[in-house]
């Protein structure tokens, strides 16, 4: 059957602005990194995918490395663009990463030029697509001088090849070097991409300044912890979650008895709420509009719903807060 967009899909999506740049970005976007592979359903990440767009999700996140197989996620993604999203492409916000493993030999992985132009004319040809909307730098490379890095990023963006350019995994500093590069060059970095979420703080301490003063925006990847914040795992690991199954990423080994007892209770205050866990943890990483948005993954539907209902409360006291804290220090 031929797909439909919802005519509801922009009536309760909250989008937020990235940086200081004309771009808005849902408060909730949807990664590929798990669950949209080549060894992976693909009806169910076809059903996900179409799900999400419904619900306004505007922004697919994927890399070049995304599986497994490296690269299937965007093979996959290019088979939806082409047989359901096509009319809908200027609606969307498709972006990918290189940066990680991509293929043998000297110029498969890191930072130099070589390598992030070619792993784009491949992202390119798996997803189907003349330009993404935003290329980014997966991971800092220490051996390959930044300026040839971002100069790399400034090219793609004149040829292109993409609209707009950010960096994941950049520290404080480093990141205050990267912004001045590129600012230098005239392709301002309109993005960063980190890991934040409640249980993983590291971009309060430093990062998130140098971006507000920047005005570099900001999406935050696994809000959820891959999960671990969410009530599946307060009475044991269940078969089918992210933990239970054969990621590399996470495992049984995560989810200590003191880390369960905090679940226990950060639970209760998402239910005192009226949100589970999941929905309090992606209000919690936007809270006070520091966050441009929350870069979920999902498996089954069910959870697409269910995290994009978090919009329903995002607002905390500062008794919720400071509950939140507690429990985090105990
Ligand atoms: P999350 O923290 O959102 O974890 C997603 C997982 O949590 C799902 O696969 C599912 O796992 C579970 N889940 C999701 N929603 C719910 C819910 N409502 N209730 C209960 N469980 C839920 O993010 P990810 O770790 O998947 O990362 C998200 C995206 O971030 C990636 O797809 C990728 O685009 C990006 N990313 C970027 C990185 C980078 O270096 N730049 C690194 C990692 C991710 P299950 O059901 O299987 O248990």
């Amino acid at each position: 059957m031929v797909y439909q967009a919802a005519d509801s899909r922009y009536a309760t999506m909250k989008y937020n602005r990235t940086g200081r740049s004309g771009l808005l970005l849902p408060a909730i976007s949807l990664g590929l990194w798990h669950n949209f592979g080549g060894v992976d359903v693909y009806e169910n990440g076809l059903a996900m995918l179409r799900r999400a767009f419904d619900l306004g999700i505007t922004h697919f996140d994927l890399a070049n490395n995304y599986g497994p197989p490296a690269g299937s996620a965007e093979t996959m993604f290019g088979r939806v663009l082409k047989s359901d999203f096509a009319p809908y492409r200027d609606e969307m916000i498709i972006s990918t990463k290189a940066g990680y493993y991509m293929w043998e030999g000297p110029y498969g992985e890191w930072g130099s030029k070589k390598y992030l132009v070619s792993s784009l004319d491949q992202s390119l040809k798996r997803m189907g697509l003349d330009y993404v909307d935003i290329f980014y730098h997966h991971r800092p490379d220490p051996n390959t001088p930044l300026e040839e890095t971002i100069g790399a990023l400034d090219l793609i963006v004149r040829q292109g090849k993409a609209l707009y350019v950010g960096v994941s995994n950049y520290k404080a500093e480093e990141m205050a070097r990267a912004i001045e590069i590129a600012n230098g060059l005239g392709t301002p970095l309109l993005i960063h991409q980190p890991s934040y979420s409640m249980l993983n703080r590291w971009i309060e301490d430093g990062l998130q300044d140098v971006l507000e003063q920047n005005g570099v925006g900001s999406i935050v990847f696994s809000p959820l912890a891959q999960g671990m914040l969410s009530d599946k795992y307060l009475n044991g690991i269940p078969q089918d979650s992210r933990a239970g199954g054969s990621s590399v990423f996470l495992s049984e080994k995560n989810l200590t008895p003191e880390l369960v007892d905090k679940l226990r209770q950060l639970n209760e205050v998402a239910a005192g709420r009226g949100q589970s866990l999941a929905q309090m943890a992606l209000a919690w990483v936007l809270r006070g509009g520091r966050v441009t948005s929350a870069l979920i993954g999902a498996s089954r539907v069910s959870q697409v719903e269910d995290s994009v209902a978090a919009l329903n409360n995002l607002e905390f006291s500062p008794e919720e807060l400071a509950e939140i804290e507690t429990i985090l220090k105990g």
